[in-house]
């Protein structure tokens, strides 16, 4: 129980959704709160072994069905990504980019080869998988991308470049998305394929508890079967970020709320002019401001939870949710930092590694500014994207 839920929203989830968040945010309690200070300072992050770890409560893939996937709800989904990134916004990456994006492609658009060879062991965590959308040179506009495949008898041949890939660096397998003369399509690659590289993406100020990296494809020779055979246009890649974004959603409020109890409870045992910082009505309007936005979010999140385990789910009420929470969560941490005085820029406290990594949530998976098109096309007919 969070003192933050003031609409006892809790109160509105299962047994069976209270009990999975409760390990997870123990499992969180236990493997990332004690270490995860250190390994954002080092840039470095144990992912195959959290990876291990996250495998054997079902945390991989666990909305997908099939193949060792647990076959969760939507909504027992986002409570798991919330506590995850509760922890840190590249735990949650980590899961959210292997769950979501790579083993949901390979679910969703593979061969029965591909599940078979690749789900049961991304789901236990002993594969890592990673989703190659974003080029150097392209980055909201995926439909320009510069990333060819090219035919050359039965094969496949990839030449091109992928830019901040998160897992890149660490991944046995990419979801990679290439033009074509039919148009885009995707190619599942194995990393260690003659002529794929990946390069750490090193001196990042955001996510640094996240492997991140460039994918390199220099002629790259793949079978006629590595190719997702049902993944036809860019409707494909956007439908995995769809995925994504939900955990998304939901797990920009863990960050916000592990900065709200932080600054909570800094704010009633720190004392200035003989008081507590909580009994000085600017910092109660700050906490309360906040929490408002956050129980918000919360509720935005359900709906969209509950649309999603309905089969409702439509693409721009994600953005809806992505929009709002992460900027709201990326707001409330810089308030939080400020409560924090000075305290609020040491890595001994979470808040300011919060608010920098959600600034990578806030540009990753569609940035806010693409979020608003999406919502703004909706509401008048119109496409403001060029
Ligand atoms: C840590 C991290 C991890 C990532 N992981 C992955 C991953 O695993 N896989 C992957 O494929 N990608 C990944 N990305 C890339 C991410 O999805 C892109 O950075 C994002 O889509 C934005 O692209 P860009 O950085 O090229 O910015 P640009 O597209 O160049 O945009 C720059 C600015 O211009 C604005 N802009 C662009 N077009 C418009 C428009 N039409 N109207 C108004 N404003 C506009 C944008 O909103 C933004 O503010 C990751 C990024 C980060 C930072």
């Amino acid at each position: 129980m969070t003192p933050v839920d003031l609409l006892d929203l809790d109160g509105s989830l299962t047994e069976e959704e209270r009990a999975i968040r409760a390990v997870v945010r123990r499992v969180v309690d236990d493997l990332v709160r004690p270490h995860v200070a250190g390994w954002y300072e080092a840039g470095q992050v144990p992912a195959r072994e959290l990876a291990r770890e996250f495998g054997k409560l079902g945390l991989l893939g666990m909305h997908l069905t099939g193949y060792g996937c647990a076959g969760s709800t939507a909504v027992a989904y986002g409570l798991a990504c919330l506590e995850l990134e509760a922890g840190d916004s590249g735990v949650r990456s980590l899961v959210s980019v292997q769950g979501s994006l790579a083993m949901y492609a390979i679910w969703r658009y593979g061969s029965e080869e591909h599940k078979q060879r690749w789900l049961p062991a991304m789901a236990a965590g002993e594969a890592i998988g990673s989703f190659g959308l974003t080029e150097p040179d392209h980055g909201s506009d995926p439909a320009s991308m510069a990333t060819r495949a090219r035919r050359d008898g039965d094969d496949w041949v990839l030449d091109g470049s992928k830019m901040w890939i998160t897992n890149a660096p660490i991944a046995d397998v990419a979801v990679i998305w290439a033009r074509t003369d039919e148009g885009v399509r995707g190619f599942v690659v194995p990393m260690d394929t003659a002529g794929v590289t990946a390069r750490e993406i090193t001196r990042k100020m955001s996510l640094r508890a996240s492997s991140t990296g460039e994918i390199s494809l220099d002629g790259v020779r793949l079978p006629a079967d590595a190719r997702l055979p049902d993944a036809t246009g860019l409707k494909a890649p956007l439908s995995c970020l769809t995925e994504a974004r939900h955990g998304i959603v939901w797990g920009a409020l863990g960050a916000a709320r592990d900065c709200l109890e932080t600054a909570l409870t800094y704010a009633t045992t720190r004392t200035q002019f003989g008081r507590p910082l909580a009994g000085f009505q600017l910092t109660q309007a700050k906490l309360a401001d906040m929490a408002v936005e956050w129980n918000k979010g919360y509720l935005l999140a359900l709906q969209l939870g509950r649309l999603a385990d309905g089969g409702r789910l439509r693409p721009e009420q994600v953005s809806v949710g992505k929009l709002n929470n992460v900027r709201e969560a990326l707001a409330i941490a810089r308030q939080c930092r400020t409560i924090l005085g000075a305290n609020g820029v040491s890595g001994d406290y979470p808040v300011m590694r919060h608010a920098n990594n959600l600034e990578s949530v806030l540009t990753y998976e569609g940035t806010s500014e693409i979020h608003q098109l999406v919502v703004g096309q909706r509401l008048t007919g119109v496409s403001a994207f060029t």
